[in-house]
């Protein structure tokens, strides 16, 4: 037996990857301890060159005071991103599944099987596929988590049954892109798959992480607004409001498509990415990206700094200044703040189900924040009754 600890760094995937190791050595017979456990577990981002640094970081400080660090996930599949890494650093150059067996090989089975373990977050993320297949030129990603692959139907809502019986309220469906989950034996798409999960008994709420703005079907939307465990809440990660941009970055969708897919939902919480300061960003475009953004009501925007990967086609590339980057962000933040203050004022004096996952604060099923007094991990109704910075005041109902 072993002491252990996990940490992860970047999106959902990454956490989905490292609960799958936690999961892994919890039912292996290792014993989960806080932050210094003689085994530590570093899920790594490589998603900008900051990313990667605090990864390294991450990965030398936890083996200060462990036994053996296992460097997982993305930057570890990134050439000469660990190579200076300290001698008690194994980089496993895997993600997924392959990372949780490769470490659980390593580390050696005791045999006592802890099936029951209950992860300690209030809602689950459930991968339900790997990888992408598309080739945007900023992204480095396909590189170091291969092509789009599904996990079959039948696990994915078996694991939703096990989450739900382990209490746990809300399951969000993660995957690098999502939108191209297919099972073809077994006939489900994604919509299929989210009305099928979204029918599980005793599951409060349903979310999907993220999605391609191609995939937003009509499908798809039917779903999303007909079912009613189903979250109001989409996240599809923007990057541009410009075509000129979005072209040069190899997106496949202009801004006008982008607005009219999602124009049937513009009653949902809409959050998304964008990148600043691309190449071939100028000042007129990153005021479509504004527009957009004010236009289409996206309350939480994820404000990536354009920062030039290796291997990707625009590696060599970063023609706008740092802080002209700083400056674009700084704008859009507050954009994105203004909206947010606004979506979270016309919620005063309604109802809603909050998701307390931290002592005061919890999330609604339109996946705003609330600040409401309650217990953690409980599902209480509570009405808003004003705004402050950090989200809707709300009292218990
Ligand atoms: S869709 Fe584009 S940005 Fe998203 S993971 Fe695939 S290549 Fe990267």
């Amino acid at each position: 037996m072993a002491t252990f600890s996990t940490r992860f760094l970047g999106c959902k995937v990454s956490f989905a990857d490292a609960q799958a190791i936690r999961e892994r050595l919890l039912r292996d017979g290792h014993v989960e301890v806080g932050e210094a456990g003689e085994i530590q577990v570093v899920n790594t981002c490589c998603v900008t060159h900051e990313a990667v640094s605090k990864s390294r970081q991450a990965a030398s400080r936890a083996s200060r005071s462990a036994r053996t660090v296992y460097v997982t996930g993305c930057a570890s599949n990134l050439e000469g991103a660990f190579a200076d890494a300290p001698e008690n650093v194994v980089v496993s150059g895997r993600t997924g599944d392959e990372a949780a067996a490769f470490v659980a090989g390593d580390v050696g089975a005791i045999g006592c099987v802890d099936a029951t373990h209950r992860l300690d977050r209030v809602r689950a993320f459930v991968r339900i596929q790997d990888g992408c297949s598309f080739s945007c030129g900023f992204c480095v990603i396909p590189l170091v988590r291969g092509a789009t692959r599904s996990r079959t139907a039948v696990a994915v809502l078996g694991e939703i049954r096990r989450r739900v019986a382990q209490g746990h309220r809300e399951v969000v469906l993660t995957g690098v892109n999502l939108g191209c989950f297919r099972d073809r034996e077994a006939g489900y798409t994604l919509a299929r798959l989210v009305r099928e999960a979204g029918a599980t008994p005793g599951l409060e709420r349903l979310r999907l992480s993220s999605i391609e703005v191609n995939h937003v079907t009509d499908d798809l939307v039917g779903v999303l607004t007909g079912t009613p465990t189903v979250s109001p809440h989409l996240h599809v990660p923007l990057q541009s409001g410009d075509d000129r941009v979005l072209r040069a970055m190899g997106r496949r969708y202009t801004a006008a498509q982008f607005e009219r897919r999602l124009a049937p939902l513009r009653d949902l919480n809409l959050t998304t990415d964008v990148i600043v300061g691309f190449p071939a960003e100028d000042e007129t475009a990153f005021g479509r990206t504004l527009a957009l953004v004010e236009r289409l009501g996206m309350t939480k925007v994820h404000v990536f700094p354009y920062s030039p990967r290796p291997g990707t086609r625009t590696a060599d590339d970063d023609a706008v200044p740092v802080d002209v980057k700083r400056e674009r962000g700084r704008r859009l933040r507050a954009l994105s703040d203004a909206l947010s203050r606004r979506r979270w004022a016309a919620r005063v004096g309604s109802t809603d189900r909050v998701l307390v996952d931290r002592p005061g604060r919890g999330y609604a099923d339109d996946y705003t924040p609330w600040l409401v007094d309650a217990e953690v991990g409980a599902l209480v109704t509570a009405r808003a009754v004003g705004v402050a910075d950090e989200g809707v005041v709300a009292v218990a109902a």
